[in-house]
C-alpha cells in the first residue's frame, strides 16, 4: 500500500535531466520508461553528439594502472550497457601488444584477465542474459610466436568468425621482433555512437511523457526557498530565457556538470581525461580488423597506443603520450 502510494506520488513528480550526451539521454530514457514525467535539455541540435565512444572497456584492459576492483565495476557496467544498447555495439575483439622496449610484460595481465573471466562466469550464472561477451572461455585467448607465425601465413578472412580470424591482419601487420610475446586477445568490443544516437533519439520521440528540448541551454539552477524542488532557468535558441520547476534534478552535463555543481554550491572532485585522437580513411584495407592496443608507461613519450577500426575502411589512432595524459600531475585542476 505504501509503496504503492510512493509510486503514484513519484509518477507525478517532475525531473529535470540536464545533458543529452550518453548519461543524460540513457537516464531519461530509463526513467521516461518507468512512465515518470521527464523533460531532456540538450543545449546542442542533437543527442549524443559530445566527445567520441569507440571502445566498450569490458574489463578495462586498456588500462593497467587502474585496480582489479574497477576491472570489475568496468565488466559489469559493460555488460549493463551491451544489454540495454545491443544496437550500437560493433562486435569485434581487441588484441593487447606490449612492446619490448616497456618494462611490463605480457604474463603481468593474466592473473587480472582469470579474475574477470572467472567475474564473467559468475554472473552467467546469476543470470543467462549477461551472456553478452561470447563464451566464458573465450573472453581472452593467448597467441605465442610460433602460433603467430602460423597464422601470418593465412589469406585473409573478409568476415571473421573465430577469433584466430581476426587475429590475421595484426599479425601480418605489426613487426614481431618489437613486440613481446604472448599476444593477448580479449571481448572488448567496439561501440558506434551514431547508432547508439539515432536509437536513443528515436526510443525517446516515442515516449509521449518524455519532452526533449534542443538548442535549449541550462543557463541556471535554484533550490527552491522550501527545498521541495529545482527551479531551472533555461534558454532555447532564438528564444527568451524561461523558467520551470522541477522535483528532481539529473546533473549529465559531462564535463560541465561542475558549473551546475557550483551553482548549487555541491563540492565534486572530478576526472578531466585528455587524449589524442585522428582519423584516416584506409582504402587498401583488405579485411575487418581487431582494435589494437599497444600498452606504454603513461607520461613518457612512449604512452599507449590506440589503434580503432570503424566501418567503412576507417580507422581511428589515440595516443596517450607525454603532453597527452591525465597521469602528467595527477589530476587535472578544472
Ligand atoms: C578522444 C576521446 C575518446 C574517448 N573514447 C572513449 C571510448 O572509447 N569509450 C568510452 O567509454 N569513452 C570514451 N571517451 C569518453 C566518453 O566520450 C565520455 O565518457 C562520455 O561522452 C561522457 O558522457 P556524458 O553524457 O557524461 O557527457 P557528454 O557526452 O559530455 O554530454 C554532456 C552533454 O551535456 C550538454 N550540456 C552541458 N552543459 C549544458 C547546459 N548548461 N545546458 C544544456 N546542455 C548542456 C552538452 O552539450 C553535452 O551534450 C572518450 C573521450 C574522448 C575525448
Amino acid at each position: 500500500m505504501v509503496t504503492n502510494k510512493r509510486n503514484e506520488a513519484l509518477k507525478k513528480a517532475k525531473i529535470a535531466v540536464v545533458g543529452g550526451g550518453i548519461a543524460g539521454a540513457s537516464a531519461a530514457l530509463c526513467l521516461g520508461e518507468f512512465g515518470l514525467d521527464v523533460t531532456l535539455f540538450e543545449k546542442g541540435t542533437s543527442l549524443v553528439n559530445g566527445p567520441p565512444m569507440c571502445h566498450l572497456h569490458a574489463g578495462g584492459n586498456l588500462y593497467r594502472e587502474i585496480s582489479d576492483e574497477q576491472c570489475i565495476t568496468l565488466l559489469k557496467q559493460s555488460i549493463d550497457l551491451l544489454r540495454f544498447y545491443p544496437f550500437a555495439v560493433d562486435y569485434r575483439p581487441t588484441v593487447i601488444a606490449v612492446p619490448t622496449e616497456d618494462s611490463g610484460e605480457p604474463k603481468d595481465l593474466l592473473p587480472r584477465l582469470r579474475t574477470l573471466q572467472s567475474e564473467y562466469t559468475s554472473l552467467i550464472a546469476s543470470d543467462p542474459h549477461n551472456k553478452v561477451l561470447g563464451e566464458c572461455n573465450d573472453y581472452f585467448k593467448l597467441y605465442d610466436r610460433k602460433q603467430v607465425e602460423a597464422l601470418q601465413k593465412q589469406p585473409y578472412v573478409e568476415h571473421p568468425a573465430q577469433l584466430d580470424d581476426w587475429m590475421i591482419p595484426v599479425v601480418k601487420h605489426i613487426d614481431l621482433d618489437k613486440v613481446k610475446f604472448p599476444l593477448i586477445m580479449v571481448q572488448e568490443y567496439g561501440l558506434n555512437i551514431f547508432r547508439m544516437a539515432s536509437g536513443i533519439s528515436l526510443a525517446l520521440e516515442k515516449i509521449a511523457n518524455c519532452k526533449v528540448l534542443l538548442n535549449c541551454t541550462v543557463t541556471d539552477i535554484t533550490a527552491k526557498t522550501d527545498e521541495s524542488g529545482w527551479i531551472v532557468t533555461y534558454q532555447q535558441k532564438g528564444q527568451k530565457e524561461q523558467q520551470a520547476e522541477f522535483d528532481y534534478l539529473v546533473n549529465a552535463a559531462g564535463f560541465r556538470s561542475g558549473m551546475l555543481d557550483d551553482a548549487l554550491g555541491f563540492k565534486q572532485e572530478r576526472m578531466v581525461e585528455f587524449k589524442a585522437a585522428y582519423v584516416t580513411k584506409w582504402d587498401h584495407s583488405k579485411t575487418m580488423w581487431p582494435e589494437v592496443i599497444f600498452h606504454g608507461e603513461r607520461g613518457t613519450p612512449r604512452g599507449m597506443a590506440q589503434f580503432t577500426p570503424y566501418p567503412g575502411g576507417y580507422f581511428q589512432l589515440h595516443g596517450m603520450t607525454k603532453s597527452i595524459t591525465l597521469f602528467e600531475e595527477g589530476l587535472s585542476a578544472s
